[in-house]
């Protein structure tokens, strides 16, 4: 019998019925393999064998109060006591909306969906209308969902594979993707200004937007370097540009303005998902008003029977009503800070060179000579098997943590909990 043994027999069932075993790409690569939980509460979830772990995957990101909030919960459930989808307008819905045009700057105008991914296309659709062009600018190693258009260069197996730095390849991230979507798209490193600039100006005629997070946590948690995103600014004004920040994971966690607060950078069109919304599903296409407009007159058509429910709706303005009220990001930062300092300590007192890079809501560990990670082509330098040992050593002791190395922290881990997390890791990263 090993501590995993229920979830492993529930895995082998789940194999015969899901596809996988999972409902998404990346649950396939939980340790040992993907485990069934039972609940969770607060900083720590709870797995069908018993096990706790003080958990810092938070569901990939949106348990920014932790889990099972008793105010989230309370109001989704009173909420649906009243309704569930009504195929039209609620009150709590528009409330929503004018909470969002308060917090964030670049919302004039908005609509709901479901799922970052949605609101992703939604985003590029429009600006392809408005501007009359076809081509976005992504960047290597980000990630805006899953839909066909954005399903290239989010990882590669080398930094051959990802050709040269100034004309790289398109990488594409799974198989049955149109072969013309290639082509509607100019892909570049992060962070790179003067490029960014060269390949704006060279092909502004075709352009018809730029997306980029603002902060690009999916790898290495990598701020924009001084200048970086005011460069993005300023020239896609120049040259009719939509500037799009998927806030996706920056949005709600790096504060309430997002990132687009947080690094004073406005841009037209903003995608918010995750952290809104305590793990409801409900997303965000926010934008300037000249831009939403060709949503609002139906233009450009985005729709959805699911957009909008009661739960989702309830769970967003609960969430943004606790976030406020006892003013968590200042001490999501300092918590986050202790954390890295703790960890950062942990791994020079075990003599291993761990980078701990990030904001202190959501951080990157890994195993690298760099002293810094500043776009896709340096994470590549992580060690990735040995963290995959760090991670499983964790594990095994009761750390729950994202294989692909980043942190996230809610507003229900302790200082204690935080100990914890470094005390443990001092004692694995010794074992390495
Ligand atoms: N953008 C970013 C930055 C993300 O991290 C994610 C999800 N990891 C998405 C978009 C897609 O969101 P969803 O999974 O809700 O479709």
């Amino acid at each position: 019998m090993t501590r995993y043994q229920k979830s492993h027999e529930l895995y082998q069932r789940a194999c015969r019925s899901l596809a996988g075993g999972v409902a998404s790409e990346f649950r396939k690569y939980g340790y040992p393999h993907p485990l069934f939980y039972e609940r969770g509460a607060g900083s720590r979830v709870y797995d069908v064998d018993g096990n706790e772990y003080l958990d810092f995957t938070l569901s990939q990101g949106p348990l920014i109060l932790g889990h099972s909030h008793p105010e989230v919960l309370a109001r989704v459930h009173e909420s649906s006591q009243r309704g569930q989808l009504y195929a039209g307008q609620h009150l709590e819905e528009l409330e929503l909306a004018e909470t969002l045009q308060r917090l964030i700057p670049c919302a004039e105008l908005m609509r709901f969906s479901l799922s970052g991914s949605e609101a992703d296309h939604a985003a590029l659709r429009l600006a392809r209308a408005v501007t009359g062009k076809y081509k976005f600018l992504k960047f290597e190693g980000h990630y805006h969902g899953w839909f066909d258009g954005v399903s290239f260069s989010i990882s590669a197996a080398s930094e051959d594979a990802m050709g040269p730095r100034e004309q790289p390849n398109i990488v594409p991230w799974t198989q049955g993707l149109p072969p013309q979507a290639a082509n509607d798209l100019i892909v570049l490193p992060w962070n790179d200004l003067e490029l960014a600039e060269k390949t704006l100006r060279e092909h502004a005629g075709e352009l018809a937007a730029v997306i980029s997070s603002p902060a690009m946590c999916n790898a290495g948690c990598i701020a924009p370097r001084s200048g970086f995103l005011q460069g993005l600014r300023q020239l896609c004004d120049e040259l009719g540009i939509v500037l799009i920040f998927d806030e996706v994971i920056t949005g709600f966690r790096l504060g309430m303005a997002g990132g687009q607060g947080y690094f004073d950078v406005t841009p037209d069109l903003a995608v918010f998902g995750k952290a809104m919304a305590s793990g409801y599903p409900i997303s965000v296409l926010a934008g300037k008003r000249n831009y939403m407009e060709w949503i609002a007159d139906g233009r450009v058509i985005h729709a959805g029977t699911m957009n909008s429910g009661n739960p989702s709706i309830a769970a967003a303005l609960a969430t943004i009503e606790v976030l406020e009220r006892d003013a968590v990001h200042p001490r999501l930062f300092e918590l986050g800070r202790e954390l890295m300092e703790g960890l950062r300590d942990a791994a020079r007192r075990a003599g291993q060179a761990m980078l701990v890079q990030g904001f202190g809501p959501a951080f990157h560990t890994g195993f690298t000579p760099l002293e810094s990670v500043n776009d896709f082509r340096d994470t590549l330098s992580y060690d990735k098997a040995k963290y995959q040992k760090f991670m499983a050593g964790m594990h095994d002791r009761g750390i729950r943590l994202i294989g692909r190395g980043i942190w996230y922290l809610s507003a229900a881990h302790t200082s204690a909990d935080v100990q914890q997390a470094i005390d443990t890791a001092y004692d694995i990263l010794k074992t390495l």
